[in-house]
């Protein structure tokens, strides 16, 4: 009898430690869930009480504007200098690097991006991580390696000012080209009120930008990183813009960013 006392007893306190574990898992994964939601909710407010406009011009070598597709030689190595670097919070710069350097990726709920849609996206918060990705897709095992510098003869120049664009751009990108080769020589970013800007959008119109290096052009799709007009609650780097990178880089001979949904 004593057993049996004993034996309903451990398996009462058995079923109350898999109760507790199931109820944590659920409760973990409803906070994963939230916090992704919350910071997706807070992006969309921020971009529509100020959304980031953006403009990208491709020239040759003799200063005329380019309309077609480039993109970069094969290489494995990648430079970039940022311009006035000393004048803003170290934060700050910490949100460009992060655009440009995170590997890491975020699941976005269907529904906030798309309205309707089930399931959910993968996106990649920096450039690194998406490009290490279509290297893989290509079979190229090396990583590319992107590093800042302080050289002038850096292959990507970012400017940060004060000043701010006549057209109203939060922030463009200018690349140089060889119209022969169809390769991109050398790009060059400029970020207007890089003062004004929040960290959070320093970091969006960065990742927009550097589409546009990579050879991007802008996207139809409003819910797009890539659309001229930066107003999607998911401003990170979507499969379509790997994708369309992808068909670019395996002579697509497109840079449009054509995304279907
Ligand atoms: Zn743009």
């Amino acid at each position: 009898m004593d057993d049996y006392v004993k034996l309903k007893k451990s398996l009462r306190n058995m079923q109350i430690l898999v109760v507790i574990v199931i109820g944590l898992v659920v409760f973990s994964f409803a906070i994963d869930f939230l916090v992704v939601q919350k910071t997706v909710t807070t992006i969309e407010e921020n971009l529509q009480t100020k959304p980031l406009k953006t403009s990208y011009v491709v020239q040759n070598l003799k200063g005329d504007a380019m309309e077609t597709w480039y993109a970069w030689q094969p290489r494995d190595k990648i430079e970039i200098k940022i311009v006035g670097e000393n004048n803003y919070p170290t934060d700050k710069i910490d949100a460009i690097k992060r655009a440009i350097l995170s590997t890491e990726t975020i699941e976005i709920d269907n529904n906030l991006v798309f309205k309707g849609d089930e399931g959910t996206s993968t996106y990649w918060i920096g450039w690194k991580g998406a490009v290490d990705h279509i290297r893989e897709k290509r079979g190229i095992e090396k990583p590319l390696d992107i590093s800042f510098t302080d050289k002038d003869e850096a292959d990507i120049i970012i400017t940060l000012t004060n000043s701010k664009s006549g057209e109203g751009l939060s922030g463009i990108t200018n690349s140089l080209v060889n119209d022969e080769a169809q390769t991109i020589l050398r790009s060059f970013i400029t970020i207007y009120e890089s003062d004004k800007l929040s960290n959070e959008h320093m970091e969006i119109i960065i990742r927009h930008e550097f589409g546009h290096v990579a050879g991007l052009a802008h996207a139809t799709a409003p819910e797009d990183l890539m659309y001229p007009v930066i107003q999607t609650p998911a401003p990170y780097i979507s499969e379509c813009d790997v994708d369309a990178l992808l068909h670019l880089y395996t002579g697509g001979k497109t840079s449009q960013v054509i995304c279907e949904s």
